[in-house]
Formats: structure tokens, sequence, C-alpha cells
């Protein structure tokens, strides 16, 4: 037995250790996991070259907890260790390596966001373990097995072992503060979170596993048992197969897989596949999205090498993606660094670009392929096209040839289909294209028959961003025009040469404006006096699209004025004034009689926009039922 000082130059590195990243304590297991893993694939890249001449079989790796001992047991079948290699890989390269890792972030550490997910490696065992021993036998012919300890301070001993199977086990002594990890439940739940996937079949304890009865048995005697190991990872996850070995069967079963309490089967997926310029490999699904934009981020994620680091995948998968679901497996991306780097650097922006052109493409192909199954999806999927269309330049681009813009109607088309269709009728006197559109077909539904009483196309555009898209297709698409069915009366919408000429006299509606004025005493109300066909409605309430839109663009966050989000909402009472009605209003000589006739209106044109509530509404309808008495 021999005793030894590991090299250090700061002699504080394991309070160091201890202290680090205490969020990320857990990750231990992962880091220890992953060296049994890669001593696995050694041997196993050895024997397949002939430089090992060793059996390699069916190696596995065996998680054990010692609640009584306090003890934690990871124990591999691969390469194992000399006692030379201990010496060199273990006290000098690991100590450096963690030591480095240590220097280099301590201050970072706590915003770090993805440092401290990789790095640490075998020395992130002193997170969690007072002592640290190891077992270790090398494959090399006549190897010693030997035996490796440390406390926590940098003397360690080092001797012979009895070990008698190839391979390495490490035993953690775990530490006080730290008992969480004998618990089987918390060992059990960070395997399947960091481990699920990982090459080499893991074992957590033993299952019982029920064998098929034997012929010939009675029918209440119970079906035969048998222990077996308890494996908890899939070493051959479907994104490390190739596409062509899989069927859309095994796409959904391995997203229930990722997902085993999401009951709704994805939409459609996309295999990412690259290994130029950079590696990469995964498979993305597209889900049934709903408006709400933030309950659905952060369900991507990432690996490297099979190994799970984390599922928040900002800067690495452009914003708009991150609603999607999946994994992306990458070797490639460096993660011992902060966020800000990660997006800065040019490996990854190019991951990012091929992500998007992936998907643009499979969109792209989907559309023409099967229109109409793309159609029936649109729904659930435009919250993430929009998004894309309006924060990447480049997925606009793509985008704008699938987009579609559904109508009232239930009619699908591109914007160019659109131009195209309603070119003839909707284009203004200054010849500009207005498009119509409607939020909700049944608060708007008035308006809506109103457009299509003039042989308008009326589109259904309602998800969240749409005002940010609209504003940005009509500054980069030249003379169109966007404007909601309830924006204004429709001949001012879409304003054609001849304009009406009103039956009253100035004078005459100088009066009917202060009439109308005195009554409806709201700041929120305007009175807009209007000469229109006689058979058009006497009033209606509209909202001019542009201060409805900066306040809609700012509750979805930039854009708009400053403070917009917070004004009340402004209407204008259209009034018809060649309509029968308002004639009469006009001429109604008692003060009483007047008033009530305009309330009545207003109340009727409020109803008609779904603006009638409360005592106000309770009032209509006492006023009606006297009125028809
Ligand atoms: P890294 O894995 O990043 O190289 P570690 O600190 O985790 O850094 O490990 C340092 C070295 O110790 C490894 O490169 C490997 O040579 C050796 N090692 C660690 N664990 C094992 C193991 N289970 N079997 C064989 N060698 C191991």
């Amino acid at each position: 037995m021999a005793t030894g000082k590991i090299n250090v130059s700061v002699d504080n590195i394991f309070p160091l250790i201890k202290k680090f990243l205490y969020s990320d304590h857990e990750i231990f297991l992962r880091e220890l996991i992953s060296n049994a893993t890669d001593a696995t694939l050694k041997l196993k890249h050895l024997t397949s070259i002939g430089e090992a001449k060793v059996d390699y079989g069916n190696p596995i790796i065996e998680v054990k907890v010692d609640k009584e001992g306090k003890k934690l047991h990871i124990i591999d079948q691969g390469i194992g260790m000399t006692q030379d290699e201990v010496e060199k890989y273990i006290n000098e390269v690991a100590f450096s390596g963690a030591e480095e890792f240590l220097n280099k972030y301590e201050d970072g550490a706590k915003d770090a966001g993805i440092i401290g997910h990789f790095g640490l490696g075998f020395y992130s065992a002193f997170m969690v373990a007072h002592k640290v021993e190891i077992f270790t036998k090398s494959f090399k012919e006549d190897a010693e097995a030997v035996h490796w300890t440390c406390d926590g301070s940098p003397e360690f001993t080092l001797g012979k072992a009895d070990k008698k199977d190839r391979g390495t086990e490490i035993v953690l002594h775990i530490a006080e503060d730290s008992t969480e990890f004998l618990e089987e439940n918390r060992i059990s739940e960070l395997l399947r979170k960091y481990n699920k996937f990982m090459p080499i079949p893991i074992k957590f304890g033993t299952r019982t596993e029920t064998l098929p009865k034997p012929e010939g048995a009675k029918e209440d005697d119970p079906a035969p048992t048998k222990e077996v190991d308890n494996i908890i990872n899939n070493p051959n996850p479907a994104w490390t197969k190739q596409p062509t070995d899989l069927e859309d069967k095994d796409y959904k079963e391995f997203y229930r897989e990722l997902y085993p309490m999401q009951f709704e089967e994805p939409l459609f997926h996309i295999h990412l596949n690259v290994d130029y310029p950079f590696n990469l490999t995964g498979i993305l699904y597209f889900p049934k999205l709903t408006n709400d934009l933030n309950i659905q981020k952060d369900k991507i994620q990432l690996y490297q090498n099979q190994v799970f680091v984390t599922d928040n995948v900002e800067g690495i998968v452009p914003e708009f993606l991150t609603m999607l679901r999946g994994v992306i497996d990458s070797p490639d991306i460096p993660l011992n660094v902060s966020r800000s780097y990660l997006q800065a650097d040019g490996a990854v922006k190019k991951i990012s670009s091929y992500i998007t052109r992936k998907v643009a493409d499979k969109l792209n192909s989907l559309f023409k392929n099967n229109r109409e199954d793309f159609e029936k999806k649109w729904n659930d999927i435009k919250i993430v096209i929009e998004y894309g269309m309006l924060s990447e330049e480049k997925f606009f681009e793509k985008a704008d040839k699938f987009a579609l813009y559904p109508t009232v109607d239930g009619d699908y088309f591109t914007f160019e289909e659109l131009q195209e269709k309603i070119k003839d009728k909707q284009t203004d006197k200054d010849d500009k294209l207005v498009i119509l559109y409607a939020s909700d077909k049944e608060a708007q539904h008035s308006y809506i028959e109103a457009a299509k009483a003039k042989g308008y196309e009326v589109l259904l555009l309602d998800s969240p961003i749409i005002s940010h898209l609209m504003q940005k297709l009509e500054t980069s698409k030249e003379k169109i025009s966007f404007a909601r069915v309830d924006a204004d009366h429709i001949d001012n919408l879409i304003k054609k040469e001849d304009t009406q000429i009103s039956k009253l006299s100035d004078e005459e509606k100088e009066k009917l404006k202060a009439n109308l004025e005195e009554v409806i005493d709201d700041k929120n109300y305007t009175v807009q006096l209007e000469a229109m066909d006689s058979d058009a409605s006497p009033f209606i309430i509209t909202e001019p699209e542009f201060m409805r839109r900066m306040k809609e663009m700012q509750q979805t966050g930039g854009g708009g004025m400053f403070g917009m989000g917070n004004m009340p909402d402004m209407y204008n009472i259209v009034v018809n004034t060649n309509h029968e009605l308002v004639g009469e209003i006009l001429n109604t000589k008692t003060a009483k009689k007047r008033e009530r006739l305009i309330n009545q209106s207003i109340d009727l044109a409020k109803l008609s926009k779904g603006l009638l509530k409360g005592q106000e509404l309770t009032e209509f309808i006492k006023r009606s039922y006297e009125m028809v008495k």
C-alpha cells in the first residue's frame, strides 16, 4: 500500500468541488456513468480492431445502492486501469482537468447557464461523497487489480485489490449532507433523466417478469415469474438509426418513450442527420400547439453522444423552434461555456441555421405532397410558422410559399393565391390591395356579413402574434394593407372612387353631431358621420385598425408605441347620414324622445359588437320591453 499526495496548486480544491454549482450536485452520477460507458466503448473498439484479446461479450453497467453501508457503487466491465494508469489518469489528468475547470468557471458559476453541464468529470464524485474508492482491473493480460482511495483531501492511497473481473468499480461513501443519493427513488429518477438513452445497458436492481403459463396449466394456477435485470435505458434510440430503417410507427413509439405522459400523437416529425460541417443527429416533432406560447417551450432535449445534457436549448435551436419537441444530439456543441458565448459560436450558428432550413424544407414538402392534410394541420402548426416568419428572415423567405391564410369559410390560400383571388375586387382607389380579416367569427359576425355582401373575401386570422406578422407583410410586400372587418365602415375600409352624396346639409350635420354627442357622452367613443347607401346600417361601432393593432402588438411583446398596452379601447360610432332612422332622429322635436332613439340605436350598435354589458345591457332590455309594449 502506498500513499501519495496529489499535486495541487490550489490546495482547497475539494471544498471548492463541493461548493461548486450547488444545485447541480446530481450530475456526479451522469459523469461517472459516462466514464463507465467510455471505458466500455473503448474496449469494444479495441476488441474490434484486434488490439484487445478478450471476449467483449454483452457488457452492462451496474448501479447499486447500499443504504446501510451508506455507499453507492458504479460498476463497469470496460477496459479498467493498471496502477500506472490510475496514477496517470486519476491523479494527474482527471485532477488537473477538474482543477482547470474550477479555476476557469468558479467566478461565473452562479449565473453559468449551461456551464457545469460537462467537464468536472471523475472528481464531481466529491460533491456528494466524503470518500471515494476505485477498484479496477485492466483488460491487459496479467494486469493486477488496483485499489485507490481518497477521502477528499489531496492525499490518496494506492495498492493492490483482489478484484477478479475486468473493469472498474467506483464506490462512493456518501456524505452526511447528501444522503438523498442513497434513496432508490432518487437514483432511479436520475438514471431516467440523464441515462435513458445511453449506449451501454445500465442495470439498477432487478424486476419480476411474468412468464407465459406452461402448456396444460390449470386456469387458476399463477403464471410463473422470473427475476431479471432491471435495465433502465434504451441503448439504441430511434435518432441513432438511419431514417430509411424507421417507419412512421417507430417515430411515434419513440415520441411516447420521450414523453410517456403525453397522450396526444405528434403531427409529424423531422429526422436530422448531418456529419459535415458538424455532427448532429436528432428527431424533432411538431406537437399540436395551442395559442399559449410560453407553456409549450423547453421540451426539446439536448444530448451529447446519447448523454442527456439539458432540456433548455435556448441559443442552439432558433427560438421559434423551441416549441417543438424531440431530441438533438451533437458532440460539436461546446457545453462548458456560457449561453452568450454559445450564441456567438460559429458551429452553433451553423447548427441553428441548418435546423431552420430542415424544418422549412420539411414543411414545404408536406405542403407540396399533401396539401389537403397540410391545411388540416395548419391550425395546430401555424403559431410556429408565423413566429418563425417573424423572427428569421431566411425562414420567412421559404415559408412565404407555404404559409396559409384561411378564410372565414374554410378555404386556405397562400399569400400569392390570395392576392390573385382578391385583386380585382379589393383594390382601393389608391391602387392598394386591402386584405380583410376577422379574429373571431362569432363576435364579428355582422361586420363579416357586411364585407361578404360586397363580395369581399374575409380571412380568419386569430393567432396571438398575427398583428406582428401583418405588420411585417405590409412592409415587405408592395401596396397591401390588412384591415379587420370592424376597423371602419366597409365602404371606408376599401375606398372606391364614387363618393356618396349626403342627404344632410352641413348645418344639419352639425346639429346631428351635437345631439349625438350630448347623449353618448363617453370619451372613448368618437362620432363619425358618413354619407352611405340608405340601406346600409344606420349606426355601427368600429375600432380603428392602427390603434388596435399597436395595442395588440404591445401586449404580445415588442412593437407599438410605449404605454399603448394600458390605453383604453377607442371606438368610432359611424353614423350613416343617409339612413331614414338618422333623419328621424334629427327631426325629432322632443329632447326626451330623441334621447331614447339615440340610446336605443347606439345600444343596438354596441350589441352587434359585443360591447353591451352590465347595467347598460339591463337598461337596454328594460327600455326595449317598454317599446314593444
Ligand atoms: P474525462 O472522462 O473527461 O477524461 P474524468 O475526470 O472523468 O475525465 O476521467 C479521467 C480519466 O480517468 C478518463 O479519461 C479515463 O482514462 C479514466 N477513467 C475514469 N473512469 C474510468 C473507468 N470507469 N474506467 C476506466 N477508466 C476510467
